[in-house]
C-alpha cells in the first residue's frame, strides 16, 4: 500500500507549494539509501553530505518530503514530558535520560536554525500541562518535584492565573515549564528541504515497497525502479512496521488536528488577548491545545488504532466535530464555524516509550518512535544515526544509547486489541479533558 495523504493540513498549506519534484523512474546504485524525508531522513542525510562529499547518497519518500508527520505536528519542542503515550518514566534516573535526549534534540535543531537563518516562528514561551480537574493537583505535585530535582524551573498555576494567561476558563490547575519553544513545524521541516546539500539527490513520491538483503548489498523496490545501496537508514517512524522493521517492538498510531482560523479582533479581545501559549495534558488521552502567535487556536485530542495509510474525508470529518466540541468547551464564546482544517498525522510507539536507534545488519539502520517529542528528538537522532553508520561514536550517542531499549510487544491480533483497550481505557480516564 501506498500513502495517501489528506491535503487540509494547514501548516502545510501556509507554505508556497514546492516546484520541481523529482521522482524515481529508473533503476540506481549508490552508497547511502535513506528512506523518509521527514526530521530523521532530512537530519541523516545532511549529516551524511558532510561526511561523505565525494558519495552518492539517495533520500526518497512516499509522499512529499517533510509532509508527513513533520508538518503535520503541533509544534511543540520540549525539554520535559509528562506522559509519552502510556507510560510517565516516573523513576528519576529513566526520567533524566529522557531528558538528557530531549536537550539534545533542542540543541540539535538550534544548531540547523542558527547555521541556516531559519524563520520558523520560534517562541521561547515554556509550555503548560494543565487540567482542569482539581483532583490532578497530586499528579502536578509529584511532576513537579522530579522538575525540581533535575532543575527544570516551572511554576504551579491556578485557575485564576491561567484565565489571565490562556482566556479560557477551563482549567483549574497546571504547571508552566519555562524551558520549552513553540515553533511552526511545517516552516522548520521545509527549510529541512531547502536546504539539502547538492550531493543529496531526493525521490518524492516514490514508495519503497520491498526490500531484501542481498549479500552485502541491500536491494530495494518500488514502483518504476530499483535501487542497490551499499548502506541503508530507515526514517520512516510510523511506517517502520509496514516494512517489516523491529514489528514487535513498535506500533503505529494516527493522531488528528485541528486549526480554526485566525480568530477576528472582537474574537480574540472577547478571550482576554493571550500572548501565544500551548497546554499539553495533564491525562495522557486528553487534549494538546494551542495558540498560534498569529491567533489560530490548534487542538489535537485523538490518538488511535487506523489504518496508517489513508483517513478518508468522511473520517476526518467525525473527527473535526470532536476538536470542535474541544474547543467550545475552552472557548464558549467563539462562533461554531471556525475550524478551518483537520488532518492526520501517523506516529509510532514504543510499548515504553523508548526510542528505536539501532544497526539491525552491518549495513542497515534504523531511528524513529518518538512520541511526542520527534521535533527535536528526530533531528538529534537522524544526524546521531548517519554517524553510527559511519562507524563513529559521539557523546550524543552515548546518551541515547543509555536510554533503556523497546521492550517486545505480541503480535496482531492481540497488539492491536491490548492497544485498544488502553485508549479506550485512557480515553474514559480523560473524557473531562478531551
Ligand atoms: C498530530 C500530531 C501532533 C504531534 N505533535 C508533536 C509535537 O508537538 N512535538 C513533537 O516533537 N512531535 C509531535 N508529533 C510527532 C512528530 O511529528 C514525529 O515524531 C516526527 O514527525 C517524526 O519524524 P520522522 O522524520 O521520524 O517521521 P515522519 O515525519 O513521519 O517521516 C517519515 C516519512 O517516511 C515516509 N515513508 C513512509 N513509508 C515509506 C515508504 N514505504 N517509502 C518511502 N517513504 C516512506 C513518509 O511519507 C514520511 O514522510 C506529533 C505528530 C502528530 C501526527
Amino acid at each position: 500500500m501506498e500513502v495517501v495523504n489528506d491535503n487540509t493540513c494547514s501548516w502545510i498549506n501556509d507554505l508556497t507549494p514546492r516546484s520541481n519534484i523529482q521522482t524515481l523512474t529508473s533503476d540506481l546504485d549508490c552508497e547511502w539509501l535513506i528512506v523518509g524525508a521527514g526530521y530523521t531522513g532530512l537530519s541523516a542525510a545532511r549529516k551524511l553530505a558532510q561526511l561523505y562529499p565525494n558519495q552518492k547518497i539517495l533520500l526518497v519518500d512516499a509522499q512529499l518530503a517533510g509532509e508527513g508527520a513533520s508538518s503535520r505536528n503541533s509544534g511543540y519542542l520540549v525539554d520535559t514530558t509528562l506522559n509519552d503515550g502510556f507510560t510517565s518514566n516516573r523513576e528519576l534516573d529513566n526520567y533524566k535520560k529522557k531528558a538528557d535526549i530531549y536537550k539534545l534534540g533542542i540543541e540539535a535543531i538550534k544548531r540547523f536554525i542558527k547555521e541556516y537563518q531559519v524563520d520558523c516562528d520560534w517562541n521561547e514561551c515554556g509550555k503548560y500541562f494543565a487540567s482542569s480537574k482539581e483532583e490532578d493537583k497530586k499528579i502536578l505535585e509529584n511532576f513537579s518535584n522530579t522538575l525540581s530535582k533535575l532543575g527544570f524551573e516551572h511554576n504551579l498555576l491556578s485557575n485564576k492565573d491561567l484565565k489571565k494567561r490562556l482566556g479560557t476558563n477551563f482549567y483549574n490547575i497546571a504547571i508552566h515549564t519555562k524551558g520549552g519553544i513553540l515553533l511552526h513545524p511545517g516552516k522548520l521541516v521545509r527549510a529541512m528541504v531547502d536546504t539539502l546539500p547538492e550531493n543529496v539527490s531526493l525521490y518524492e513520491n516514490s514508495s519503497l515497497l520491498k526490500w531484501k538483503k542481498v549479500n552485502d548489498i541491500v536491494v530495494c523496490n518500488f514502483k518504476n525502479g530499483n535501487v542497490k545501496t551499499k548502506k541503508i537508514i530507515f526514517a520512516t517512524n510510523g511506517f517502520l512496521k509496514s516494512l517489516g522493521i523491529k514489528s514487535n517492538y513498535n506500533f503505529p498510531i494516527t493522531l488528528t488536528a485541528s486549526m480554526t482560523r485566525s480568530l477576528t479582533d472582537a474574537e480574540f479581545n472577547s478571550i482576554g488577548k493571550p500572548n501565544e501559549w500551548g497546554v499539553l495534558p495533564v491525562r495522557p488521552m486528553g487534549a494538546t491545545i494551542r495558540m498560534t502567535k498569529d491567533r489560530r487556536i490548534l487542538i489535537r485530542n485523538t490518538a488511535e488504532v487506523h489504518n496508517p495509510y489513508k483517513m478518508y474525508k468522511s473520517e476526518l470529518d467525525k473527527r473535526s466535530i470532536n476538536q470542535k466540541i474541544g474547543i467550545k468547551k475552552r472557548f464558549p464564546q467563539l462562533p461554531d464555524d471556525i475550524i478551518q482544517s483537520t488532518w492526520s498525522g501517523i506516529v509510532s510507539r514504543t510499548r515504553n516509550s523508548s526510542q528505536i536507534f539501532e544497526k539491525i545488519g552491518n549495513n542497515i539502520f534504523i531511528a524513529g518512535c518518538y512520541n511526542g517529542s520527534g521535533i527535536g528528538v528526530g533531528t538529534l537522532f537522524g544526524e546521531q544515526i548517519a554517524i553510527k553508520a559511519s562507524n563513529e561514536i559521539t557523546k550524543e550517542i552515548q546518551t541515547i544509547e543509555a536510554r533503556n531499549k523497546p521492550t517486545w510487544l505480541p503480535p496482531d491480533p492481540f497488539l492491536s486489541l491490548g492497544v485498544k483497550t488502553r485508549l479506550i481505557y485512557e480515553r474514559i480516564r480523560a473524557r473531562s479533558e478531551i
